[in-house]
């Protein structure tokens, strides 16, 4: 990244995103001291909390995540425990999401493996097209069509389910989305 470069990324993060309402309060600094001082601070907050370094830790948002983490008090050993055990999981697929998972807990950030299109069949026929949470439920309509069904996972990634057809069961949309939301 050039100077320019650089200096649009620290101006975005140091500001939250509103850039121009940093210049424009900004406008009278003699210099960008505070700029650099801020960068400097991320960097050496990045490299404290995160010791061990990987390329994966390459071009995330730092800024925005020292604004929200910097001044919290963090387990840096444990930290680097996780991320070093979800680099071996096969089940995340967006190793760079890793910090930002171990920070947040957010499972969004790993783009964690989904069941295909085969799996999905495979379920559906042993299933017999029922839903078994409609079933659980007494409903009128238990039998949905394969495009009306959702695969979800039995146990769930975090309690160390894999995206394997054992742990694949299809529900349909509406319990998928009930359970999904809990
Ligand atoms: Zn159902």
């Amino acid at each position: 990244m050039n100077r320019q470069g650089l200096l649009e990324l620290v101006l975005k993060w140091i500001s939250d995103g509103h850039i121009e309402q940093y210049m424009a309060d900004h406008q009278h600094d003699p210099n960008c001291n505070e700029l650099w001082l801020y960068y400097t601070s991320v960097i050496n907050w990045v490299k404290t909390i995160f010791p061990t370094y990987r390329k994966e830790m390459k071009g995330l948002p730092w800024g925005e995540i020292y604004n929200e983490f910097g001044n919290k008090a963090l387990d840096t050993a444990a930290l680097e425990a996780k991320v070093a055990a979800l680099m071996q999981d096969p089940e995340v697929q967006k190793k760079s999401g890793i910090y930002q998972y171990v920070l947040t807990g957010n499972e969004k950030y790993l783009n964690l493996r989904t069941f295909d299109d085969a799996v999905k069949r495979e379920v559906y026929e042993r299933q017999g097209g029922i839903c078994p949470h409609c079933v659980a439920e007494h409903r009128e309509k238990t039998h949905w069509e394969i495009d009306e069904m959702e695969a979800d996972h039995i146990t769930p990634w975090v309690e160390g389910g894999k995206t394997v057809a054992e742990n694949c069961q299809l529900l349909c949309v509406e319990h998928n989305r009930r359970k999904s939301s809990n």
